[in-house]
């Protein structure tokens, strides 16, 4: 997978069904949904992973949730329950190099999530 896959995206070079903007975060639809809504919140400025967060860009890891409760307060699932997951790196699934909140709603999710 593209290190820069959610750039070409943000970008306008790959099409995506974006339901959330803002100057410092995006939100689009997962191309492979794992609920009925999947969303993926990805910061503007391209982060690797979670280990190369840095304590400046402390504010902006708060937009994504920030933009992750704005959503499923939009969506109505804010009462019922949402789940909002990061990867990082092989062990976890992370496939995309630019750290991105999946935000999975529309069932009831199971824990421990496998
Ligand atoms: P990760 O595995 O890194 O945590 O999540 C990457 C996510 O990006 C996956 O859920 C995958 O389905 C999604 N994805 C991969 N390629 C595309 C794409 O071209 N468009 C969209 N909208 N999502 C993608």
């Amino acid at each position: 997978m593209s290190d820069t896959l959610f750039l070409d995206i943000m970008a306008g070079k790959i099409p995506a069904d974006i339901v959330f903007e803002n100057d410092q975060v995006i939100g689009f639809r997962d191309i492979n949904p794992q609920a009925p809504h999947h969303v993926l919140f990805v910061p503007r400025e391209r982060i690797p992973t979670i280990n190369d967060i840095q304590p400046e860009q402390a504010a902006l890891i708060g937009e994504l949730f920030l933009a992750a409760a704005c959503y499923a307060r939009e969506l109505g699932v804010d009462s019922r329950g949402y789940r909002v997951v990061m990867n990082c790196n092989e062990a976890a699934g992370q496939t995309v190099f630019h750290i991105h909140l999946h935000f999975l709603a529309g069932r009831n999710f199971q824990w421990p999530p496998g």
